[in-house]
């Protein structure tokens, strides 16, 4: 069909990837009447056997409010449900290297973060695409080749026996949701003049398992995202529903280099991260170390994100971030309902994918940047008592002078739908304002004292004593020289 001229009733679409982000495009697009076709290159994640293929994930994160959002637009029956799986994240609680904690909380008004399983999340997804008439999911088919003039997709099918088998689908739509190194979003390069980058920090991260205690308890403040920050890397953990924690090492390439076998580690531990030792265990600590990989992080830009009416690419695939932010899949599921908001409201596809393209990719190349930033902040500028200081300021203002719209930074991405790149424009905008009010006072402060001291007459004997003592003094130098 002519792109420019389609006005489209809901048609195919195939949907590539069937991790958190692809899943929550299929249900958006089935429940708006399309038929769907998810093609997933792993097996069922809901099959326990499959759970060790994706090897590359953290087992939980941490979803907020944009997430969130996403989710309940188009089912929020299913969002209750999954929430009640989420443990709230009231704050951080800051470890320093003599085990002394300190709760630094996220949000004034009470508002939290939630960790939750992502398996859970992404089988909950699919279950409920399961349910519907017009879904199917294939798992096991690589995507291969997009040839997008013919609407046609090319995968390698991976059968039971072990054989691959070459498939090919048409469909009108293709959505890329492969991830960070989508096939999807290398096949549509070849149709648009799409700018790329990508960038891999130094930074490498490792998993490790906290078991609950032997009376079956949490054995840290469950409430909590827990951060250990030692400036150039730092160690998190995370609560599970089962009363573990999954804890990060994120540290620099060359310092896992330099921890060569289990005593080093432990001695490490023990020298960074005493309290964890006995949380872990020494024996789950090194079996954890050396048993999990030590996986990259990389950071994808790239812009537009579709190719006329054909194809787009969402989540991962299109702007996968570090993770310190814990905004890239919440990210992805704003994503989604942008997309859905464009496409539902446009009579032209091709419309809808340009609006898209022109909406997000300010926002996307933001949060990108600000997800980088917040690495430094989450290992270092948290102790920092000038981070502390302006962090109280703003929420002192904000929870007595909310008239005066002063939020912080985190609040406004974790607990807000404001476009990213609107969150920016407010904090320079309120950091230009304090910076003024800052001055007032300072001006105010130093006016009023001098007129003080003035009317107090005093200030003329202290000069007077003053410059007697400055004339002593310089005599006496004087004499000294000579
Ligand atoms: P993915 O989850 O990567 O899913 C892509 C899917 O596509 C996979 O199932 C894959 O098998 C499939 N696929 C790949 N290639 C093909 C192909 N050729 N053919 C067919 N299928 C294919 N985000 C948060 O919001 N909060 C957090 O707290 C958080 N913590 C994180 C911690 C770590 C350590 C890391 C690494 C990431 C974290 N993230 C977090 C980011 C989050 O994991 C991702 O943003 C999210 O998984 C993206 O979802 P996605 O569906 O776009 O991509």
């Amino acid at each position: 069909s002519d792109e420019s001229t389609t006005i489209y009733e809901p048609q195919k679409v195939a949907i590539i990837g069937a991790g958190p982000v692809g899943a929550l495009a299929a249900l958006y697009f089935a429940k708006g009447g399309w038929q769907v076709t998810v093609y997933e290159l792993r097996g069922d994640l809901r099959n326990p056997e499959n759970r060790s293929l994706n090897f590359t994930k953290s087992i939980n994160l941490a979803i907020s409010e944009r997430g969130i959002n996403g989710l309940r637009t188009v089912d929020p029956e299913l969002t209750e449900t999954i929430l009640e799986s989420a443990i709230p994240m009231n704050g951080r609680m800051i470890h320093d290297t003599a085990g002394v904690q300190s709760s630094q909380r996220y949000d004034v008004h009470g508002r939290f973060i939630r960790s939750i399983d992502r398996s859970y999340l992404n089988g909950a997804l699919l279950d409920e695409l399961d349910q519907m008439s017009n879904v199917e999911l294939k798992f096991n088919h690589n995507l291969k080749r997009l040839a997008l003039e013919k609407s046609e997709a090319t995968f390698e099918k991976r059968l039971s026996t072990g054989e691959l088998e070459t498939v090919r689908a048409t469909a009108d739509l293709f959505i890329g949701a492969d991830g960070a190194h989508s096939q999807t979003r290398y096949h549509m390069m070849k149709y648009v003049r799409l700018n790329f980058s990508q960038e891999y920090i130094d930074s490498l991260w490792c998993e490790f398992h906290l078991p609950p205690s032997p009376k079956g308890d949490f054995q840290l403040d469950p409430n909590h995202l827990h951060i250990w920050p030692r400036h150039t890397f730092m160690f998190i953990a995370l609560p599970n529903q089962d009363k573990s924690f999954t804890c990060t090492l994120f540290m620099p390439e060359d310092m896992f280099k330099d921890i060569v076998g289990p005593e080093a580690l432990l001695k490490f531990f023990l020298t960074e991260f005493p309290d964890v030792v006995p949380l872990i265990g020494e024996e789950n600590l090194i079996g954890d170390y050396l048993k999990n990989q030590k996986l990259p992080l990389i950071s994808v830009k790239c812009n537009p994100y579709h190719y006329r009416n054909k194809c787009v690419i969402l989540g991962d695939a299109a702007h996968a971030m570090v993770p310190f932010y814990g905004q890239g899949m919440n990210c992805g599921f704003e994503d989604v309902r942008t997309l859905w908001s464009h496409i539902s409201s446009t009579e032209s596809l091709t419309e809808a994918l340009d609006n898209y393209t022109a909406e997000r990719h300010q926002d996307l190349h933001i949060i990108n940047d600000l997800a980088m930033n917040n690495y430094v902040e989450m290992r270092a500028s948290v102790t920092s008592r000038t981070y502390l200081m302006k962090k109280n300021f703003q929420e002192f203002l904000y929870s007595w002078f909310p008239w005066m719209g002063v939020r912080t930074l985190y609040s406004m991405i974790s607990f807000s739908n404001i476009r990213y790149s609107e969150v920016v424009r407010r904090v320079k905008r309120q950091e230009r304002v304090l910076g003024v009010l800052a001055e007032v006072v300072a001006v105010g402060v130093v006016g009023g004292l001098g007129v003080w001291v003035w009317r107090e007459g005093w200030w003329r004997e202290v000069w007077k004593e003053g410059i007697l003592i400055g004339k002593e003094w310089m005599e006496e130098a004087v004499k000294m020289l000579w």
